[in-house]
């Protein structure tokens, strides 16, 4: 079973290049308790998302999809001093406990406002008030939205932004054109969008690991 195999590797390449953090698996456990979903990025992808905040010098950063918070502590420590994290959630309930995990992690209170909602109307908020562009983009709630996100993404992007949206593979579902999932359905429609979208240089990698099999796309705002 090809599935065990890539948790297995995934387990052997967080014990070699994960410093052990007691703060992200209580954030877990804790998210466990409450009951929420394990729709949370993996550790390595948690370490991805970290390093690529740091190598591209990104200071504002939107995060669409909080759940617990565990993606977002990720990115708050790649943050530098004067970083700040903008992570929208439909769900009070997740957003609790994403702000207890937070606290728990150390997180500054300053450095990370999470918006109670729907995306939709906040990524329409942050547009009404003139937000500033944002740096990074993580896209990562619910699929059949991604092309009105990825729409927002851009419209709040400067050159040089970049976005990144997970999931986008659907262990191979992606290519099924008559697929009757409207997460998949969305999934394509993003693509549609993205191609020869002059406005983004992107690309797509497939993944597999303790999540199975599936893919996040990446791109630079031009
Ligand atoms: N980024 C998180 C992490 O890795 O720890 C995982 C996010 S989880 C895949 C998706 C989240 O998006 C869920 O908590 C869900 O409640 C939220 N969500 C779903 N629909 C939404 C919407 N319309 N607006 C904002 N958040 C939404």
């Amino acid at each position: 079973d090809r599935s065990h195999t890539w948790a297995k590797v995934d387990r052997y390449l967080e014990r070699k290049l994960l410093v052990h953090d007691a703060t992200l698996e209580d954030a877990l456990y804790a998210n466990e308790v409450a009951g929420l979903p394990n729709y949370d990025v993996s550790p390595l992808q948690g370490k991805l998302l970290h390093l690529l905040i740091r190598m591209s010098g990104a200071k504002r950063i939107l995060e669409i999809g909080t759940l617990g918070g565990y993606s977002a502590i990720w990115i708050a420590r790649a943050l530098p001093e004067n970083g700040h994290l903008t992570t929208l959630e439909l769900d009070a309930r997740h957003a609790e406990v994403a702000r207890n995990n937070l606290r728990h992690a150390g997180v500054p209170d300053e450095q990370v406002q999470i918006r109670v909602g729907d995306a939709r109307v906040h990524l329409a908020q942050l547009e009404e008030e003139g937000a500033e562009a944002f740096d990074f983009i993580f896209i990562d709630a619910d699929k059949p939205s991604n092309p009105a996100y990825l729409e927002a993404a851009l419209r709040l992007s400067k050159p040089g932004t970049v976005i990144l949206a997970d999931n986008v593979v659907r262990n191979g579902e992606v290519i099924e054109e008559t697929s009757a999932d409207a997460r998949v359905q969305g999934i394509r429609e993003f693509f549609e969008r993205l191609e020869g979208d002059g406005r983004i240089q992107s690309t797509a990698l497939q993944t597999v690991g303790v999540k199975g099999y599936d893919g996040f796309m990446i791109g630079i705002v031009c």
